[in-house]
């Protein structure tokens, strides 16, 4: 945040991974967020009713179905479509408030915005629209195609920026560069730029880069991991038998002969987290997963019935055990008494734990 700060770009933590979770947007809050943003409007209550009061930023565009919630709950939202963005100056209009919009820009990964060429025209039919006031404009990339942030499309956005501007009588406040794929553009960047925020959920949590799947200097990679407890441990055949078919879930996994092996399930699966995001501690291997068991195969010493496995999360791993209702997640003493409003800790029921930084 820092680094950024010293090259005029603020961060909008995106708290979407944590399902809106109040404790963390406090942290980052604490930290010095001025606005936190999520792709749910659902969050985003969730965030408000938890006492959250910072500005809060809606990061997928409105479903046109969800458009009253999105003035009531959302100070700003990012947009695409004509259509909702009517709706929008519509609902605020009845409110008698206003909705702060930011109009994303195509640049290339083929997710959300307007395409560049078209963006005047766009900017025409919206901006007499009662009660919607055009904060800024932004792009978002890396998502679908991986496209990078480079010179190229940064510029093109800091262009439309001057353009719009200078045919209409505007000031835009936000230029959202995008997500942490663009933190590496952002710092080392030479030119000048309009651009003067990004949306950062990635790498303030895990500390990588989506991008180039590296470690960002500086952070820390380690701060969230996810805790199993050992439901069965006992020396198995490594090949199966009877007569085989697919699995529950359509699969035929492939197996070899290796002998007996030390096989162990933990009371974690499908139902509680993308598999494939798990990383497991050296000498041992993730072999197979079903909606609620995860099977491992030890090199050292057999695992004990009741011992906890931690693991490490990526990405897909962490977003989907927030969302999990079966994943308890509890903070580390230290945050949740740091943490300005600590009333906010969520309980809930568990079999498996998620420890947060
Ligand atoms: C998820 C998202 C972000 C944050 O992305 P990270 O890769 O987690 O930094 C930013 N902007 C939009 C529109 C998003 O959907």
């Amino acid at each position: 945040m820092a680094k950024l700060a010293l090259r005029n770009i603020s961060v909008t933590p995106v708290t979407k991974v944590f399902s809106g979770h109040p404790i963390i947007a406090q942290m980052l809050i604490d930290a010095g967020a001025e606005m936190v943003a999520d792709s749910r409007v659902e969050n985003i209550q969730r965030l408000t009713k938890a006492g959250v009061l910072v500005p809060k930023m809606l990061i997928r565009t409105p479903m046109l179905s969800q458009v009253t919630s999105v003035v009531k709950w959302c100070d700003i939202s990012l947009n695409t479509e004509i259509d909702v963005i009517e709706k929008l100056s519509c609902v605020a209009k009845q409110l008698n408030v206003t909705h702060g919009i930011v109009v994303m820009i195509e640049l290339g990964d083929l997710r959300e915005g307007v395409m560049p060429e078209l963006i005047i025209g766009f900017i025409k039919q919206i901006i007499d629209l009662p009660n919607i006031i055009i904060k800024g404009i932004g792009a978002n990339l890396a998502c679908r195609y991986g496209i990078a942030t480079d010179e190229k499309n940064m510029s093109l956005l800091s262009n439309l920026a001057d353009d719009i501007e200078a045919k209409f009588d505007l000031k835009l406040d936000i230029i959202s560069g995008g997500n942490t794929a663009s933190i590496d553009w952002a710092i080392n960047h030479t030119s000048t730029t309009r651009v003067n925020n990004l949306r950062i959920g990635e790498a303030i949590f895990l500390g990588f880069d989506s991008l180039t799947q590296e470690k960002i200097e500086g952070l820390y990679t380690d701060s969230i991991t996810l805790t199993a407890e050992v439901i069965e441990s006992k020396l198995k055949p490594s090949l199966p038998w009877g007569s085989r078919g697919t699995n529950a879930f359509g699969e035929k996994e492939y197996t070899s002969e290796r002998g007996a092996v030390s096989q162990a399930i933990l009371a974690l699966g499908r139902q509680d987290v993308c598999i494939t995001g798990l990383s497991a501690p050296d000498g041992m291997t993730i072999m197979s997963s079903t909606s609620d068991h995860l099977i491992i195969e030890t090199s050292g010493k057999p695992l004990l019935v009741g011992q906890t496995v931690m693991f490490n999360l990526d990405y897909s791993a962490l977003l989907s055990s927030m969302s999990s209702c079966y994943v308890y997640k509890y903070f580390n003493k230290h945050i949740a008494s740091k943490v300005s409003n600590n009333a906010m800790n969520e309980k809930g029921k568990v079999n498996a734990t998620i420890a947060l930084p």
